[in-house]
């Protein structure tokens, strides 16, 4: 069957099981040729590749022009294959893995030899996950080869929840895209190392650190940065960049209730007074207050999930609509709204915070 193709990329429709079959065995023999497929995950999209093949892992880097120390996430079908890839399997990881697998949690631990220094950026230890999305399940299955995937947009560009959202940033560059609908968690994995005695969390993502400290029964340290600078080196390499960014620059406010309302007020009517087109992301609550020209609801503020699910495709909107510039209102750094917030942070150029 002739595939739809847009630059060349061909968009392999899989949500019509009549076609899911042929477009899982065309994605699949792409990995095990060497070569790269996008497919789709309940995180984001990932830009896949055949993780122990270096020639592989370095066109992702290529495509998505990601800075080399920067490592990847091997995603596979169990424990079977994470065996494969570490030195040891510590209870913890067991433990989570039971909790988690096949879900949005990414454990990093000590790797094996195998497991080419490309992947892990030069990095001792290899991050790996099982993603819950039935299709990518049945791809890395198909391959039969753990897959490195980072999310498939260039580097620096919010994360892609859709095919449409992978072609804009890389049509003509990719062989194929995996089209599976719509990503439902919509914000990466949450990261969590185990290569040091005490668990520490790396990235907040699909699984709230509430819910990893419940199940360990203990504290986590949270190295997550709260949107400062890092100089140096960071706790975790990839968090030193600015991510996410949409064209236009993003003003965050963060603060109680009160103050993030004055505070997007006055911002945006300000911007707006300058002869600005202003995008807003606002929660449902707050939705009613402001005249910019687009306003984004992302969602009632006790429901950060939401927020999750539509950002991306939101800051995406926000390109297209041409804004000059976009005010976000904060949410609290709990549950899956550590996850929003963070996001919302490395995509901000600037944080209007309360002072406490
Ligand atoms: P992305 O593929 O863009 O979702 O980013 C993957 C992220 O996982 C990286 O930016 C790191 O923060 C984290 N990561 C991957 N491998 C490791 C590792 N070996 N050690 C620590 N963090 C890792
Ligand atoms: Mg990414």
């Amino acid at each position: 069957m002739p595939w739809e193709t847009v630059n060349g990329t061909m968009i392999l429709k899989a949500l019509n099981p009549h076609q899911q079959e042929e477009a899982l065995q065309l994605a699949a023999g792409i990995l095990k040729k060497g070569k790269i497929v996008a497919f789709p995950t309940e995180t984001v999209y990932g830009l896949g590749a055949d993780a122990l093949n270096p020639e592989a892992v370095s066109q992702i880097y290529d495509i998505k022009m990601r800075p080399a120390d920067n490592p990847l996430i091997v995603h596979v079908t169990g424990l079977d294959q994470l065996a494969e890839l570490v030195l040891e399997i510590p209870s913890e990881a067991s433990i989570l893995a039971g909790y988690f697998w096949p879900g949005p949690l990414t454990i990093v631990l000590p790797k094996k030899e195998l497991v080419p220094d490309i992947t892990t950026a030069g990095l001792s230890s290899v991050a790996v996950r099982v993603p819950s999305h039935p299709l990518a399940l049945k791809l890395i299955g198909a391959a039969g080869l753990p897959v490195a995937a980072p999310s498939a947009n260039l580097s620096g560009r919010p994360s892609p929840t859709t095919a449409e959202h992978v072609l804009e940033d890389l049509a003509g560059r990719i062989e194929a895209v995996l089209d599976g609908g719509p990503s439902s968690v919509g914000v990466e994995s949450t990261v969590i190392s185990l290569v040091s005695k005490l668990p520490a969390l790396l990235r907040p993502g699909g699984v709230t650190l509430e819910m990893l400290e419940n199940v360990l029964g203990k504290k986590i340290l949270d190295l997550t940065n709260s949107g400062k600078e890092i100089r140096g080196i960071p706790p975790a390499p990839g968090m030193k960049y600015r991510h996410y960014a949409p064209k236009a620059p993003l003003y965050l406010v963060e603060g109680d209730e009160a103050f993030q309302r004055q505070q997007l007020v006055s911002l945006s009517e300000g911007l707006i007074m300058q002869g600005r087109k202003v995008g807003m992301l606002v929660c449902e609550e707050s939705k009613e207050l402001f005249s910019a020209q687009v306003v984004k609801v992302m969602g009632s503020r006790r429901e950060p999930q939401v927020a999750a699910e539509r950002l991306f495709s939101a800051l995406r909107e926000m390109d297209k609509l041409e804004v000059d510039a976009i005010v976000a209102e904060g949410f609290d750094e709990k549950g899956m709204g550590r996850a929003v917030i963070n996001r919302l942070r490395k995509a901000a150029v600037q944080v209007i915070k309360q002072e406490p």
